[in-house]
């Protein structure tokens, strides 16, 4: 699935051929995604430049004329730049073309999206109940202790919530737990305000790391200057169940939280 890291890459790989150049078609193979392509969509960006592209959470903005397009790739969805007369493989369900390159949208599953917002993003019911972005000064120790307290979800599933912080996905999750010593299991309210502090510190590192580095390991991510986004992380925990810990050598616990892969080590986290 797409993290936060494959989504900032995916923006910052396909800006420079896009930007401030004029659509000049778009063709729609496959307009059954997670939700319908909106119909207005051709009409309202045909002939229109990309005057700016923004990320928030895993949602792709595109400033275009009057409003913008919204794109989220879903479980399975990526955008590279091709040349137009590249012939589309089976899952390639949408174009923007920009003369002779096209922004080529594959989504083998179609839990992605195109939608247009005619009015300010920020107010988009998809987007208007965000938490804030982790990587901004909007997400810090204090604010997550505060968000936390009473909570009884685990610590896990709790920083896994949009609406508390966006973008930290299981991966990041797994991850940032192990680095501050921090036991998934545990419920929400039971963080301390110096456990907080080490959390998000952790969280920015994991993410920005892989922001760094391209994404993570994805196997539909293509880059977008074509190559695949097969990126290796120094993963500590996620992937390695019943593999010795990193610190005490002892073999890493995996069990399920929210129906997803969690694994932590019983002795070095508390
Ligand atoms: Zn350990």
């Amino acid at each position: 699935m797409p993290e936060l890291p494959e989504v900032e890459t995916t923006l910052r790989g396909v800006m420079p051929h896009i930007n401030n150049k004029k659509i000049s078609g778009i063709v729609i193979r496959q307009s059954q995604l997670r939700w319908p392509v909106s119909p207005e969509l051709p009409a309202n960006i045909l002939n229109q430049k990309i005057r700016s592209g923004a990320r928030r959470g895993k949602y792709l903005l595109f400033n275009i004329a009057q409003g913008h397009l919204l794109i989220h790739l879903g479980m399975s969805g990526s955008l590279r730049v091709v040349n137009a007369t590249e012939p589309p493989l089976f899952h390639d369900h949408i174009d923007l073309q920009f003369g002779t390159i096209s922004l080529r949208y594959s989504d083998p599953r179609r839990f992605g999206c195109w939608l247009w917002i005619g009015g300010k993003p920020e107010e988009h019911k998809l987007l208007k109940a965000l938490g804030p972005e982790p990587l901004t000064e909007n997400f810090y120790a204090d604010y997550l202790w505060q968000k936390s307290r009473g909570r009884h979800k685990t610590l896990k599933e709790f920083i896994m919530d949009n609406h508390v912080v966006v973008g930290v996905g299981n991966i990041y999750a797994n991850e940032s737990l192990f680095m501050a010593g921090i036991k998934p299991i545990r419920k929400a309210g039971t963080l301390t305000k110096k456990e907080a502090a080490l959390w998000v510190e952790k969280i920015r590192f994991v993410l920005q790391r892989s922001i760094d580095q391209g994404g993570t390991t994805l196997r539909d991510f293509v880059g977008g200057d074509g190559k695949p986004g097969y990126f290796q992380q120094q993963l500590l925990v996620y992937g390695r169940g019943d593999q010795p810990c990193v610190n005490c050598a002892k073999p890493l616990k995996e069990i399920r939280l929210g129906g997803r892969s969690t694994v932590y080590c019983v002795h070095c986290q508390t």
